[in-house]
């Protein structure tokens, strides 16, 4: 419980307006985008890495855990309060502070909305390539902290490929800058390490990150099929032979469905799956490597491919795919977006399985892929008012995760462990495995301190936020 005397001690720090701790306020902190729940005691809302660093030494010395949180739009449970404590937003730390177009750098604080960083630096015909889906809702600290990937990392690879250099405040409040401007650093990768560290290694208050220059050309294409299962060949063969588009994306015909009355992308309503196809470069190989690839598709039964001729008719395709999730929620009160990853082989077999789970389990499933990556995004359509449908839906997401692991795969493509996926960590990580994360997680910090609760089974709060009674039950490793 945090007194009244920490909580005027954190308004002397950050002001009265930004010291939230009337439960009415704290309600809007409670979720963030997973099935999870957690409530935190007080929330923060610093201005400077100063006040942040201050916050910390007085969390430190009251032994309150500190939760950072960007626009919350984890899908792991990540920004959930899920021990109490502090809850430390970082939505006023939004601006550039620094753009260097000869050398293709920028420094920006954590808060500033992953978009915002590109429509800043596209004066110098620059960009920031990682793309989640969530970017114009999503931060840098949070895209950080989980390594975020998103429609274009298959070609330019995902947040740690464009992470230079980090300011971070340590668990005893000091300030700390980890690797620079330069591509590369002596000593330990320090600033590897801390990205996709999910909160629980250090406070994140400036990030320098990678620029790319805007490609010359751009073609992007949208193959139409009657059979997912030729779309996710189609995605083998395309990779198989060593062509990797800048995006690779499909979608199945229930979010064709809810795509198209919403945003008129121009997907068909009666194809069983699209894929989304961009290709980027100079502007030889561009229309090279989009014929190629169009061929591959027919081959592989696409019943027409269709180019988006202007830019205008590009923004609407992609407008389907980065606002799949949002269309999803005109066809169903509540969704469970899955998150796994399988060698890209793998693909088709795995689609077969999730499907014939959810007709197991009697749920709709939608299905959004990072295909290029072999990374799935099934999402089970739900109602929570239906008694025990919750329950029943987390199981067939584990079970679609555990296809994921025997396949080869692994627990997340991009969006965390968090506490969504904490109880599923034995299924790939050994005891010893953990133990040493563990440990590199006490250099940074003690457990407990900084974004509790989360990634490790035995540090999951009781039974709090995620619930998996039956597939748990069964031990790890022994559920098939
Ligand atoms: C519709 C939708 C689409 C999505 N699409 C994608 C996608 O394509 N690719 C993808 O990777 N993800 C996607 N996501 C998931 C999510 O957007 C990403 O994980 C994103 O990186 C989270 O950013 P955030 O600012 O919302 O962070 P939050 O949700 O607030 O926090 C996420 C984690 O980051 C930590 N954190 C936040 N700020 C800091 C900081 N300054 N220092 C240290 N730790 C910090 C938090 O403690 C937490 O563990 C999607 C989510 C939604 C809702």
């Amino acid at each position: 419980m945090i007194n009244q005397g920490v909580i005027n001690r954190l308004i002397e720090i950050v002001g009265e307006r930004y010291v939230l701790y009337v439960p009415e306020d704290l309600l809007v902190y409670e979720y963030d985008g997973s099935q999870a729940m957690g409530y935190p005691e007080v929330v923060v809302v610093p201005s400077s890495t100063e006040e942040i660093s201050q916050v910390v030494k007085i969390a430190r010395r009251e032994n309150i855990p500190i939760v950072p949180r960007g626009a919350g739009t984890s899908i792991s449970g990540g920004a959930i309060a899920a021990s109490g404590g502090i809850l430390m937003a970082m939505t006023r730390l939004k601006r550039v502070l620094e753009v260097d177009p000869d050398n293709m750098i920028a420094v920006v604080e954590p808060g500033l909305v992953n978009i915002d960083l590109t429509r800043a630096v596209s004066r110098y015909g620059l960009f920031y390539a990682p793309d989640p889906s969530s970017q114009k809702a999503c931060t840098m600290g949070g895209n950080v902290a989980e390594n975020a990937g998103g429609p274009h990392c298959l070609s330019y690879g995902v947040t740690v490929n464009h992470v230079l250099g980090l300011e971070v405040v340590l668990s005893d409040g000091e300030v700390m800058w980890v690797g620079g401007k330069v591509k590369d650093t002596p000593g330990y990768d320090l600033t590897g390490v801390i990205v996709g560290s999910e909160g629980t290694f250090v406070i994140v208050t400036k990030i320098i990150v990678r620029l790319m220059r805007q490609p010359r050309a751009v073609k992007t294409f949208v193959a139409i099929y009657d059979d997912i299962v030729d779309a996710s060949d189609t995605v083998s063969a395309i990779i198989g032979q060593g062509i990797v588009p800048a995006a690779l994306e499909m979608m199945d015909n229930i979010v064709i469905r809810a795509v198209e009355p919403v945003i008129h992308a121009g997907y068909p309503l009666d194809a069983d799956a699209v894929l989304l196809v961009e290709v980027e470069g100079m502007a030889e190989s561009v229309e090279e490597e989009a014929r190629a690839i169009e061929v591959i598709c027919k081959e592989n039964k696409a019943t027409d491919v269709r180019v988006a001729t202007d830019p205008q008719a590009r923004e609407k395709l992609w407008a389907g795919r980065k606002n799949a999730f949002g269309a999803l929620g005109s066809i169903a009160p509540n969704y469970y977006i899955v998150d796994g990853v399988v060698p890209r082989s793998k693909l088709p077999g795995v689609m077969k399985r999730v499907a014939e789970i959810c007709r197991r389990y009697e749920v709709s499933v939608a299905n959004v892929l990072h295909a290029g990556d072999g990374n799935l995004h099934p999402i089970i359509l739900f109602n929570e008012r239906d008694e025990g449908m919750k329950e029943k839906v987390l199981e067939a997401g584990g079970e679609i995760m555990r296809v994921c692991i025997d396949a080869g795969g692994a627990l997340t493509g991009e969006h965390g462990i968090g506490i969504e996926k904490q109880m599923y960590m034995p299924w790939s990580f050994t005891e010893e495995d953990m133990d040493a994360m563990r440990r590199l997680r006490g250099a940074f910090s003690s457990a407990g301190f900084f974004n509790p609760g989360k990634i490790f089974p035995d540090e999951a709060v009781d039974g709090k936020a995620w619930e998996l009674p039956r597939l748990v039950a069964k031990g790890s490793g022994m559920y098939v």
